[in-house]
């Protein structure tokens, strides 16, 4: 259905658009984000973004105050983790192939500082991070790096200098106003530098499903393919240098598309073109489809029919997803537990998210409701000992 959106494209800034799909989220009490908005195809160059009348400080708020990424234990960007260690390293292996070790390097959204730690590991010695997060300035600060705490739309050349290189990683694609966030990138690299973005590829969700709509969460709210960098770059004056698909390994057994792309200034500017990119948005209609016929969340029914007790382990995005769109609060839910630490104390439909501990004390099924992290889950089950039946909606 053709429309007109709220929200311009993230790329070209046309509001004319085909809408693909609606979706809603049962956010947490106090949430920023908007609680539903149309995920739509750019008319003129493609582009699949989230349509919703939010705005950037809405956005901003939000990754200041419910930042999940500073969290240690199950936050990726730190290299933790051995295969979040080796995806930094690998990205660490594509810059030094561009960079020298001297060059000034900044981390746009650089979470706990994993690529920063990467980078010095291949012997780079000027190191700073951005991210919104204090708690997580606090950590790279500890692990030896220059940090600030801020959101993008307050950098300017004043506060933290000019860089031979920027790099925003699993960033853009979380950004209401993209526009302004390029131009700033611009403004912070040096004439002859370069910009590494990464970011989700779109094109290829539907080869790497997960659970219904996995990839429309309330924070990635741009779906990029590779047509899109090209017009973005295009469109503020950079030219591609390199770029590739990959894929990333997320949990157990899930690989995640990705893409990235270096840029550097184009010396004239660019001439302003605009691909349209026709995959994207049939690549997105299938990934939708396939969302539609998968029959995982039946077992919903099943609980909301007969009453019994449930707990809800996980209270991501989604089961947000599953509480606006299926008869999930329709159950008899006693509990939501999540082990990450920013969620304690908030409410979903006004039942609080609590520690999983307290699952101890409470009849009732475990249903785990969490995209990846299933296993993860099982495995922490067994080891509390519980004895409580357990299903899986994923
Ligand atoms: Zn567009």
């Amino acid at each position: 259905m053709i429309a007109t959106a709220s929200r311009t494209c993230p790329i070209c800034a046309s509001c004319k658009v085909d809408v693909l799909h609606e979706i809603s989220f049962e956010l947490p009490t106090s949430s920023p984000l908007p609680s539903n908005y149309r995920v739509v195809s750019c008319e003129t160059c493609g582009m699949v973004y989230a349509d919703s009348e939010s705005s950037q400080k809405n956005y901003d708020k939000y990754y200041e105050q419910f930042s999940k990424y500073e969290d240690t234990k199950t936050a990726s960007g730190g290299g933790y983790t051995p295969s979040d260690r080796s995806r930094l390293d690998e990205m660490a292996s594509v810059l030094a192939e561009h960079l020298k070790p001297s060059d000034s390097i900044l981390d746009i959204g650089c979470v706990n500082g994993g690529l920063l730690e990467a980078l010095s590991c291949r012997g780079f010695t000027n190191l700073t991070g951005i991210d919104p997060s204090l708690v997580s300035i606090e950590h790279i600060q500890q692990r030896g790096f220059k940090g600030y705490a801020s959101i993008i739309s307050e950098l300017n050349k004043d506060k933290v200098g000019k860089y031979k290189a920027i790099i925003i990683s699993h960033v853009l694609e979380h950004i209401f106003d993209v526009t302004s966030t390029m131009e700033i990138m611009k403004s912070l690299l040096d004439e002859d530098g370069l910009l590494y973005i990464e970011v989700p590829d779109a094109l290829h969700y539907f080869h790497h499903y997960v659970v219904p709509f996995y990839y429309f969460d309330p924070e990635h709210i741009n779906h990029f393919d590779y047509h899109a960098l090209i017009n973005l770059a295009d469109l503020h004056g950079f030219e591609v240098i390199s770029w590739s698909e990959k894929t990333i390994r997320i949990s157990d057994n899930i690989d995640y598309p990705a893409i990235y792309a270096i840029f550097k200034k184009h010396p004239t500017g660019n001439p302003y073109r605009i691909e349209l990119s026709f995959d994207l948005k049939s690549s997105v209609l299938n990934f939708i489809e396939q969302s539609k016929q998968d029959n995982k969340i039946k077992k919903i029914e099943y609980y909301a029919n007969n009453g019994n007790p449930i707990i809800l382990w996980g209270a991501g995005s989604y089961t947000q997803r599953l509480m606006a769109s299926t008869r999930l609060l329709e159950c008899n839910i006693v509990a939501i537990v999540d082990s990450d630490k920013n969620k304690q104390g908030l409410y979903l439909h006004s039942i609080p998210i609590q520690y999983p501990d307290i699952v101890h004390n409470l009849e009732g099924t475990i249903i785990i409701s969490a995209a990846l992290y299933a296993e993860e889950i099982k495995r922490d089950i067994s080891a509390m000992g519980l004895k409580n039946t357990v299903a899986i909606l994923c």
